[in-house]
């Protein structure tokens, strides 16, 4: 109902996106970029392939102003007055995709962008437990018998899918119980696709001037998780990309920002280092001071598409006085 109203609107949105826009910038969050059917990707991200990406990355470059993270940062210090509003580009989860095939386009059309990575991934030690879902959502797609074990993880009589798919990062030993029964090696489809990025890749990235910065150890949902446990994982994170000389000044949630407290931003802001983190509710402003909200590209729609319905929705939700997230 909501998504349709917003279509409906949207189709009335001026052209001038530029103008239209309500906030001075605008910060697209990807996962991955690819021609191919990514098993382990494919179930939980609806990435765009090559064609869609540029043309989303066209469509932004004629509305804003591309910047890098030193510009970005004197932007929000107020020392960087652009010509255009702002458009930085970040990316998520570390794929090996980033590398090959994002980094290329992006060297060519000269854009910088800052991927937010999970260290627990890096040269493939282990899979997120979504990607895990995915994957064994796909080899189920493939075989027409299902060892009946399968059921005894579950106590729902849901599709197994759909339950696979629901598992949270509190049970995810679940989805290691689901592969050996249906007799999935992980470790083998880490070795075989090496999903992530490498050590070695994330510091050519840094060197070639990309950001690759935090999303916390291991990609838990946040809400799910104490406050002490919130903190250990972001900060643990921190001194990992600092002692090795990545962006370490920045941190963007996994999943997602929702339900998470302000005592959170106060603690993690206790460390002077820490220069901004990154939420992903949209266009969205948030009660807490340098927290910024990223607008998920990743829907089967295009790049002009998601900003006209970002801004009605914004405007809509201003008019309601909800357009900004208040922290307790
Ligand atoms: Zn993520």
């Amino acid at each position: 109902m909501k998504d349709s109203i917003i279509n409906f609107l949207a189709g009335f949105e001026k052209e001038n996106i530029e103008k239209s826009f309500p906030l001075p910038y605008c910060l697209p969050v990807y996962h991955c970029v690819s021609d191919e059917s990514l098993p382990h990707i494919k179930n939980v991200i609806k990435y765009k392939n090559v064609r869609q990406f540029e043309e989303d990355l066209d469509e932004f470059s004629k509305h804003f102003q591309f910047v890098n993270w030193d510009e970005f940062k004197e932007f929000v210090n107020g020392n960087f007055k652009p010509k255009k509003k702002i458009a930085l580009l970040t990316f998520d989860d570390g794929f090996r995709e980033f590398y090959d095939i994002v980094v290329p386009i992006l060297e060519r059309k000269g854009i910088y962008a800052v991927n937010f990575i999970n260290p627990a991934f890096i040269d493939n030690q282990d899979l997120m437990f979504r990607c895990k879902a995915s994957l064994i959502v796909d080899r189920l797609e493939k075989t027409t018998t299902v060892n009946p074990e399968i059921h005894k993880i579950f106590s729902s009589k849901e599709d197994i899918k759909t339950q696979l798919l629901k598992i949270r990062y509190a049970e995810r030993e679940k989805l290691d119980q689901a592969a050996k029964i249906l007799d999935i090696d992980f470790s083998a489809f880490l070795k075989e696709q090496k999903p992530y990025l490498s050590f070695d890749q994330l510091n050519i990235l840094t060197q070639k001037g990309f950001g690759i910065s935090s999303h916390s150890w291991d990609h838990p949902r946040y809400h799910e998780l104490s406050l002490q446990h919130q903190l250990e994982t972001t900060h643990r994170t921190f001194e990992y990309l600092k002692e090795h000389h990545f962006l370490y000044e920045s941190f963007a949630f996994p999943f997602t920002d929702f339900g998470v407290s302000k005592a959170f931003f106060n603690e993690v802001f206790k460390n002077k280092e820490m220069f901004c983190i990154f939420g992903s509710a949209g266009i969205k402003l948030d009660s807490v001071d340098k927290i910024f909200h990223r607008i998920p590209m990743e829907t089967v729609e295009n790049a002009a598409k998601i900003l006209k319905k970002e801004i009605i929705y914004f405007k809509l939700k201003k008019f309601l006085n909800k357009n900004k997230i208040i922290r307790r």
